[in-house]
């Protein structure tokens, strides 16, 4: 299996470090011989209505993101093989827009990040906000509707809801089976994320990846691909997490794949 990684940022969202050079470099060698860019998404947010969000690039940043990556990608092209991407939320209100936005840049590839409900003008976190049931149900209906239109190539930390929810428990056990069965349907592969396997061991507190999640993922068949989630490009070069992830999903028995579906 290759060592590949979809789910990288850069410092444009406001809360990673390294340049983008860095993370290529590290990448390098870590041994991944595919890397992704993904940094968080901008928004053509109404002017009048938002300031502008502070956990991503602007809009006006694009432009620089996606010149660095072609520019790293052709410096680099003999040693690593690189793509253009994005982690994207479901906004229904901007979704006509992005959907063009993809297309027209050529972006190579999208994954979903289902991190709040409506837009991040006024929506909840759902990292926060689903120890309760109602927002843990909106979790499960965004994630379905989002994966419908067919532009996300996998569900990033699809049990990101434990962030933020005191228990696994019987509800949780029923929107996961639901998420899972619906990612089954479809063909979408489910992310194993390192960044918050790395959170949970160093908070004590288990987040995600959840192994209660992972198991039901498992009896529903799901395919799983890891995914970094860099915010550093040190985090690349850390062996720990990765072993650990695939031991996890081995002794699950579950399908690893290290490659994605692209846009073009
Ligand atoms: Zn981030
Ligand atoms: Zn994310």
């Amino acid at each position: 299996m290759k060592k590949n990684n979809y789910h990288t940022h850069t410092e444009r969202c406001k809360h990673a470090s390294g340049s983008d050079e860095a993370f290529v470099q590290s990448a390098i060698s870590a041994g991944i011989e595919e890397l992704g860019f993904s940094d968080h998404t901008p928004w053509n947010y109404a002017p009048s209505s938002f300031k502008g969000s502070n956990i991503r690039m602007f809009l006006d940043e694009f432009a620089g993101y996606k010149k660095s990556i072609l520019a790293l990608k052709e410096k680099y092209k003999d040693q690593i093989s690189i793509k253009l991407g994005l982690e994207a939320e479901f906004f229904p209100a901007y979704m006509d827009w992005f959907t063009k936005f993809v297309k027209e840049e050529e972006i190579d590839y999208v994954i979903l990040g289902n991190h709040f409900h409506g837009s991040d003008e006024d929506g909840p976190y759902y990292g926060h906000a689903c120890d309760k049931d109602e927002l843990l149900e909106l979790y499960k209906q965004d994630t379905i509707k989002a994966l419908k239109t067919g532009i996300y190539s996998y569900l990033a930390h699809p049990d990101l809801f434990m962030r933020g929810r005191k228990n696994f428990d019987h509800f949780a056990e029923k929107i996961s089976r639901e998420i899972c069965e619906a990612c089954k349907e479809m063909d979408v592969p489910l992310e194993y994320n390192l960044a918050g396997a790395e959170v949970s061991r160093m908070s004590h507190v288990q987040q995600y990846p959840h192994p209660e999640f992972w198991k039901i993922a498992a009896e529903v068949g799901n395919k799983a691909i890891i995914g970094f989630d860099a915010h550093s490009n040190r985090q690349l070069e850390n062996e720990y997490y990765y072993k650990q992830a695939l031991s996890h999903l081995d002794a699950l028995g579950m399908e690893v794949i290290d490659t994605i579906n692209f846009l073009r």
